[in-house]
């Protein structure tokens, strides 16, 4: 980790201690494996590798910070994203290991009841579970109240049917906290619950692993009159959709935070290689359309970290306040849109900077340029936060 930490006004000594051991943890036990997180073709393999990086996080014990305690109490969105930065740095897939861990269990910190709640919490932070967050479905991506998956009340239990798809972890996770629809409002909506549904539970199905632009697991999964227990709804009928949009805005700012951490790799790796290569008798860092690119790379980079860790320590700080709940939504969105648009434009930079080089299968530039396109589609698509933040402007100019 650079000097960003120290010199930002965010950030307490818990933070920087953090913020150290997890630069040595990265540098030390996932830098020398990220070559191989696109090696494995075979699935059994790339899984077998996917819970080998979900331990290795269990046992620097970096788990516990993505996976909240009961009712979120103390949830540090701070070191999340600290977290995440040193990670996608080096590895976005050992990224992926730990954030996942969070989005499918924070629903169940804030709402589940105590024996289910305490059941996975602990296996996930101890990464002998892998968990799963699952909400889009085939025809339902942004709209999110519109779902299609039911869940029927019957006797002590629901009936889930439907299908889900471009499911993070899908195929390897333990359980999923599932999104489902138990009933209609009177505008027609979907009133959505959470359920958490156990990987060997009857009735659930892997359809399709899904191949993406860069490692990422991913796939469909489907449920066919599969009974949930009523004891593993996750809060009351009907909260499902505020459990969803809590998680998410939680999480939000830290999938900035993943942006950046690619972003500032790039921008090492392109300062780096513009030092190095010569051209017309002398560096390319001595060329002023090259300065000129790294300046602007350098300026979105410091913008998008100040945006992101503003948005993590106005949650952090201001959290429980409900009069706060517009300023953070704006603040977490305008965050994951700037950060994950500008280290697009970051990484495109970098990779010019290398010339063919960086076209090259399997340079690092040329792997940061696909791992980070999903990133402005996942969580809210770039347009889907751009409509939240006018919404609360807006809000804020109607008072
Ligand atoms: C790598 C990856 C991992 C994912 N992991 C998970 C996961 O673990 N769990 C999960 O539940 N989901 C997951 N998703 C799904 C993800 O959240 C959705 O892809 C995302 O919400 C967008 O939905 P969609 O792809 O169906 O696009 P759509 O909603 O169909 O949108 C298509 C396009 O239209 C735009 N659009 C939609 N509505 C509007 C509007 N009102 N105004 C203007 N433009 C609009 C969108 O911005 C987008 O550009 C993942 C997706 C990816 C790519």
């Amino acid at each position: 980790m650079d000097r960003f930490i120290e010199e930002t006004p965010f950030f307490n000594a818990e933070h920087l201690r953090l913020a150290a051991s997890v630069a040595s943890f990265v540098w030390r036990e996932i830098e020398p494996r990220a070559d191989a997180d696109e090696d494995e073709t075979e699935q059994s393999k790339s899984d077998e590798r996917f819970r080998e990086l979900v331990a290795l996080l269990a046992q620097a014990e970096l788990l516990r910070y993505a996976v909240a305690r009961p009712d979120a109490a103390g949830f540090d969105v701070r070191a999340l994203c600290l977290i995440r930065e040193e990670l996608s740095y080096s590895s976005p897939l050992a990224d992926l290991a730990f954030v996942m861990q969070g989005l499918g269990t924070h629903a169940i910190s804030l709402a589940a009841p105590e024996h289910v709640r305490d059941f996975w919490l602990a296996r996930a932070a101890g990464g002998r579970a892998v968990a799963a967050f699952a909400l889009t479905e085939p025809e339902v991506g942004s709209d999110v109240s519109a779902i299609q998956t039911t869940a029927r009340r019957d006797g002590d239990g629901y009936l889930l049917d439907g299908r889900k798809r471009f499911i993070s972890n899908a195929g390897i996770a333990d359980f999923y906290t599932v999104f489902a629809r138990t009933g209609t409002r009177a505008d027609g909506r979907a009133e959505i619950s959470a359920f958490v549904v156990g990987a060997r539970m009857q009735g659930f199905s892997v359809r399709e692993r899904t191949r993406l632009i860069a490692p990422h697991p991913v796939g469909e999964i489907e449920f066919e009159n599969l009974r949930v227990p009523a004891e593993d709804r996750v809060g009351a009928e009907g909260d499902g959709f505020g459990l969803a949009m809590q998680t998410l805005g939680t999480f939000r700012a830290s999938v900035g935070a993943a942006a950046c951490g690619m972003a500032r790799r790039a921008l090492d790796e392109a300062v780096a290689y513009a030092r190095r290569r010569k051209q017309f008798g002398q560096p390319l860092a001595a060329h002023q359309l090259i300065q000129e690119k790294l300046a602007d790379m350098s300026v979105e980079l410091d913008a998008a970290r100040l945006l992101v860790y503003r948005a993590a320590y106005l949650r952090d700080t201001y959290g429980q306040e409900d009069s706060y709940a517009p300023t953070l939504a704006r603040a977490a969105s305008t965050a994951k849109l700037y950060a994950t648009e500008a280290a697009q434009r970051i990484i495109d930079q970098a990779l010019q900077i290398h010339g063919g080089a960086g076209l090259i299968h399997g340079h690092i530039v040329e792997r940061l340029y696909r791992d980070i396109r999903a990133l402005r589609i996942y969580e809210g698509t770039s347009e889907i936060q751009k409509l939240v933040i006018a919404r609360e402007l807006l809000k804020d100019s109607d008072e």
